[in-house]
C-alpha cells in the first residue's frame, strides 16, 4: 500500500500497521483509521493525472485507496465489477422548486448492485483476498448484503449474509442470485449484527462488517472524491446525506479531508445529516454535543438507515461536527414525499433510505437553515427498485380501467389530465 502510512485507533491512539486482515485496535479494540502520507499522494497525483485517466471507475483514485501493490500488478483493480463513476446531475428543476440556485444529484443508485455501498464492497473483496480468505461474511440491513455478495460472485468468493427478516424482497433477491448463503434473522439489526459477529468469529470467515472494518469507509468516500472531481474541484458548500450506521458519512467526510490535505481542493464543505426521526441516535448525539451512544429503536420504513446501535458512531459524530455540519430528522412521510418529489422532477428513482437525505434538505431549507445560494450535493445512495412496496406508497397506483377509448376519455376530464 504505497502512500498508506498506518492504522490509528480512535479511541486510544495506537497506531498499527494496516494489515488487511486488521479490522479492530489491538490494545482497546477500538475502532481503526486509515492514515495517508499526503504529501507523498499529491507529489504523486495531480488534477492532469486524472483527467488523463481512462478508468471510469472508483479505482481511478487509486493512490487515495489502501489497496496493495501486488493486488494492483495482478490486475484486481480492473477485474470486477464497474463500481463507481455515478452521474452527478444539476437538478435545475428540483432546485427551481425549492429555492435553491445550485442543485445537484449524485445519483449512486447506478452502481452495479445498485446502491452506494457496491465502493465498500469492491475494496471488501480485494482486501479479503490480500487476506488470504476465500469466504467473506458481513450482517447488513440490505445494500451491503446485496453489494458484497455481488462483487464477491464477481471474483469467485464465497459469502455469509446475515440480513434481519424485515429486509426489502428486492435486496434478498439479490443476495440469492448472487449465489450467497442468506441467513434471514428474526430479530433488529443489532441482533443480526451479534449473531454475525459471533458466527465470524467462530469459523474465521473475512469480516465484512462495514462498521467494523475500516477499509469500508475507505471505499465509500470515492463518492466524495468523484463529487469534487466532477465539480471541477469545487467543494461544494453542503453535502446531504442519511445516516444509518454512519459508515457513509464518515466516509465522505474522510474522501474530502484527504482531498484538502492534498491540495486539490481549497475548502471543505458542511456535512448536512439526516436520519429518520424514528430512528436517530447519530443526530441526537450531535444536538446534544455528546459523544456517547443512546441507543434507539428502529421505526421508520427506510430499512437501510433503520441502524439503532450504529457501529460508526464515534466517526459519524466527529465528521458531522468537525464539518461544522447541521442533523435533520425526517418522517416517513416527508421521506416518501421526497422520493416521488425527486422522481417527477429528476428522473431519478431512490429507494427510501437513498433519498432520505434530499428529504433532510428539502426540510432544512423550509426552515431556512440553508442559504439560498449555497451550492448543495445531494446523494442519493440506492436504487428505488429494491424497495418497490415503497415506492408504490409513496407514487400512488394507475389508473385502472377497461379498453374503452370513452371510459378513458371520461377519466381524463375527471382527472384533469390533459389540461
Ligand atoms: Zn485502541
Amino acid at each position: 500500500m504505497k502512500f498508506v502510512k498506518s492504522a490509528i485507533c480512535i479511541q486510544c491512539g495506537e497506531e498499527h500497521h494496516a494489515l488487511p486482515g486488521l479490522t479492530t485496535c489491538r490494545q482497546c479494540g477500538g475502532l481503526l483509521d486509515i492514515l495517508y502520507d499526503y504529501p507523498a499522494i499529491a507529489a504523486n497525483l495531480s488534477k492532469q493525472d486524472l483527467a488523463a485517466r481512462q478508468d471510469n471507475t472508483m479505482w481511478r483514485f487509486r493512490e487515495f485507496l489502501p489497496v496493495a501493490e501486488e493486488s494492483v500488478a495482478a490486475g484486481l483493480l480492473s477485474s470486477g465489477l464497474k463500481v463507481g463513476g455515478s452521474p452527478l446531475y444539476p437538478a435545475k428543476a428540483l432546485g427551481g422548486q425549492l429555492g435553491l440556485s445550485s442543485l445537484f444529484i449524485k445519483d449512486d443508485g447506478l452502481n452495479p448492485t445498485a446502491s452506494l455501498k457496491d465502493r465498500a464492497s469492491a475494496l471488501a473483496v480485494i482486501k479479503a483476498i490480500e487476506a488470504g480468505a476465500d469466504t467473506i461474511a458481513c450482517s447488513s440491513t440490505g445494500n451491503a448484503a446485496s453489494s458484497l455478495a455481488g462483487n464477491a460472485a464477481a471474483r469467485g468468493l464465497k459469502t455469509f449474509i446475515f440480513v434481519p427478516s424485515r429486509a426489502p424482497k428486492g435486496k434478498v433477491a439479490q443476495l440469492m442470485m448472487f449465489g450467497a448463503k442468506v441467513i434471514s434473522v428474526e430479530g433488529s439489526y443489532e441482533d443480526t449484527f451479534r449473531l454475525s459477529a459471533e458466527a465470524i468469529d467462530r469459523w474465521g470467515w473475512y469480516n465484512r462488517n462495514a462498521a467494523i472494518n475500516p477499509y469500508m469507509l475507505e471505499g465509500k468516500k470515492t463518492v466524495a472524491l468523484e463529487i469534487a472531481e466532477q465539480l471541477n474541484w469545487q467543494a461544494p458548500d453542503y453535502v446531504a446525506i442519511s445516516v444509518g450506521d454512519g459508515c457513509t458519512i464518515a466516509g465522505v467526510w474522510k474522501g474530502f479531508k484527504d482531498l484538502y490535505e492534498t491540495g486539490f481542493i481549497d475548502k471543505l464543505p458542511r456535512l448536512i445529516s439526516v436520519q429518520a426521526a424514528g430512528c436517530c441516535p447519530i443526530n441526537n448525539a450531535v444536538d446534544a454535543d455528546s459523544e456517547t451512544l443512546v441507543p434507539m429503536e428502529e421505526n421508520t420504513l427506510a430499512d437501510s438507515i433503520a441502524v439503532g446501535v450504529p457501529r460508526n458512531f464515534l466517526k459519524a459524530v466527529r465528521a458531522i461536527k468537525e464539518s461544522k455540519g447541521i442533523t435533520v430528522n425526517v418522517s416517513d412521510q416527508e421521506i416518501l414525499e421526497a422520493m416521488a418529489l425527486l422522481g417527477k422532477t429528476q428522473g431519478v428513482f431512490g429507494e427510501p433510505a437513498g433519498v432520505t437525505g434530499t428529504a433532510g434538505l428539502i426540510k432544512a431549507l423550509a426552515e431556512k437553515r440553508i442559504p439560498a445560494d449555497a451550492t448543495v450535493v445531494s446523494v442519493v445512495t440506492g436504487n428505488g427498485l429494491k424497495d418497490i412496496a415503497n415506492a408504490i406508497n409513496a407514487a400512488g397506483q394507475p389508473l385502472l380501467l377497461p379498453p374503452d377509448l370513452e371510459r378513458l376519455a371520461g377519466e381524463f376530464k375527471n382527472l384533469g389530465w390533459l389540461s
